[in-house]
């Protein structure tokens, strides 16, 4: 396809009215390419386009929904290495990241075709002689997807598999930082053998082309990955309109380490929970809580691997931790690190602007010992490579400051206790808990999501996913 790269509805490929350059974040004067973003006009046609086929592929058989996203899996698998490539260079995680998140997206399709032949329902006696009843599932109708710049084709897959294996028609709206990915997505489904109007994707702006797609009075369903503010906005609207609203946001997540861990694993849990992918995961350790035994031991060795963290191009082999993935983001990183200065945090490395071969949004890990859970970094998400250690006295403590948040997303804990790993994972205040694990990396086959405010409505992924990509029929019969 010829460059600029072009929205998707009603099976064809349509040209929008601004033409804007996506920029890898390692390396300014890279272009990754050029994208025709659609306005709120487009996106209302986009979604005439799956509101017209919404009864059509509702009728659609298992097996044509099984073929198609196996199809999609299949694809995405056998191209990973060039898509975590193209991954990488656009959004800045290192290449077995990128890789990686490529691999979890052909999982998910596999996952979701095989979903289309399970969604079953089912019966139950009546209370009445006689009368049987059965519940069953039927789609939701038309959804509006709408995804977030840092997994940029994990949570669109997350989003629009299950979509499709249950029957929904989808309009997809990518995030503006990373079109790259979601175009080849898009372009792949487009060879899927969906009838045309079942998938469309609307690249653009959030308060524009987003929220064209959020008010058309056709779409039954919103599934919303990104920001609290915007979450907030979405959900608002939805519910005015009676419309199904699903969120997933922002996350602050602790990580409690006891005195009885094992400290390799504690630190290495830490090191790759706070700041692997460059720290700019939903699930990220920004709160490291540690209790007083093995405080100094800890920061000591977190310290040193943090040192050992090698900060550089994303596509370079031996990179650690790719750039940060905009100026506005590093602005927000740079201004957090003197936020936690002001409020006596004490930061013992990192932080630090850096230059490489190629300009680029180049930031050194950071760490801030000896802090209170009340300071603005330990309560606002940040979303950059920036962790702090708050110290407690004992489990009970520790579970406390973690709790006190008002996130919920994803918590871990280091120990070898049975006891405290047990009730650590009844009683913190998150949708996902680790033990011995850090807060990020989950599984694809089973739920995802939070508490609090960081989620809102039901869980996405593994076979949860189908509470709100369906609903439930009930059926009574006379034979
Ligand atoms: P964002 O809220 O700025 O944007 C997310 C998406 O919403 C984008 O596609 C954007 O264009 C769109 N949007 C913006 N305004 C809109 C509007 N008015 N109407 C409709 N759509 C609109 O978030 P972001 O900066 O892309 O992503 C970072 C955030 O995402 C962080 O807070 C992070 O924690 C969160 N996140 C959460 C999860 C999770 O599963 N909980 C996963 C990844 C990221």
């Amino acid at each position: 396809m010829k460059q600029p790269y072009q929205n998707y509805m009603n099976g064809e490929w349509v040209a929008g009215p601004h033409i804007v350059p996506s920029i890898n974040p390692s390396n300014l004067d890279d272009v990754v390419g050029e994208f025709a973003y659609a306005d709120a006009a487009l996106a209302n046609q986009a979604v005439q386009a799956a509101a017209t086929v919404a009864d059509e592929w509702r009728n659609s058989t298992p097996q044509q929904r099984f073929n198609a996203l196996d199809f999609i899996g299949t694809e995405i698998l056998q191209r990973k290495e060039e898509l975590g490539r193209l991954l990488s260079r656009e959004e800045g995680k290192t290449l077995p990241e990128g890789i990686g998140e490529v691999n979890r997206a052909g999982q998910i399709f596999k996952f979701f075709a095989g979903e289309a032949l399970r969604c079953g329902g089912e019966w139950l006696p009546s209370v009445r002689p006689g009368v049987r009843v059965q519940m069953i599932r039927q789609p939701v109708g038309v959804t509006v997807l709408i995804s977030p710049w840092n997994f940029p084709i994990a949570i669109p897959a997350w989003k629009i598999a299950p979509a499709l294996a249950y029957g929904n028609t989808v309009v997809f709206k990518p995030a503006e930082l990373t079109p790259a990915l979601a175009w080849e997505l898009a372009e792949i489904i487009s060879r899927g053998g969906l009838p045309a109007g079942v998938f469309n994707m609307v690249m653009g702006e959030g308060p524009t082309v987003g929220a064209a797609l959020v008010e058309h009075p056709q779409v039954n369903a919103v599934s919303f990955t990104g920001s609290i503010a915007v979450g907030r906005q979405i959900a608002r609207k939805c519910v005015e309109n009676g419309k199904r609203v699903q969120l997933e946001m922002g996350g602050k997540n602790p990580l409690v380490v006891l005195d009885d861990a094992d400290l390799d694993i504690a630190v290495e849990a830490a090191a790759n929970g706070a700041f692997y992918s460059t720290g700019q995961r939903c699930t990220a350790s920004s709160r490291l809580i540690v209790t007083r035994g093995i405080y100094s031991c800890f920061v000591d060795a977190l310290t040193a691997r943090m040192k050992s963290l090698k900060v550089d191009d994303a596509l370079k082999p031996d990179t650690d931790l790719g750039p940060v993935v905009n100026q506005a983001q590093l602005e927000k990183d740079l201004k957090y690190l003197e936020i936690g200065k002001s409020e006596g945090a004490v930061m013992i490395g990192g932080g630090e602007r850096l230059e490489r071969a190629a300009p680029g949004y180049y930031l050194s890990p950071a760490l801030f010992v000896d802090t209170d859970n009340r300071m603005r970094i330990n309560r606002e998400e940040i979303f950059g490579p920036i962790a702090a250690v708050i110290p407690a006295q004992d489990y009970e403590e520790a579970l406390q400051i973690a709790n006190d948040t008002p996130f919920g997303l994803s918590a871990g804990i280091c120990t070898r206790s049975l006891k405290y790993a047990h009730h650590f994972q009844e009683n913190s205040q998150a949708g996902m808990t680790m033990v011995n694990l850090p807060t990020a990396g989950v599984d694809y086959h089973v739920p995802f999501g939070g508490m609090k405010q960081s989620s809102y409505g039901s869980r996405e992924q593994g076979s949860y996913a189908r509470e709100f990509y369906t609903t439930v029929r009930t059926c009574y019969l006379r034979p």
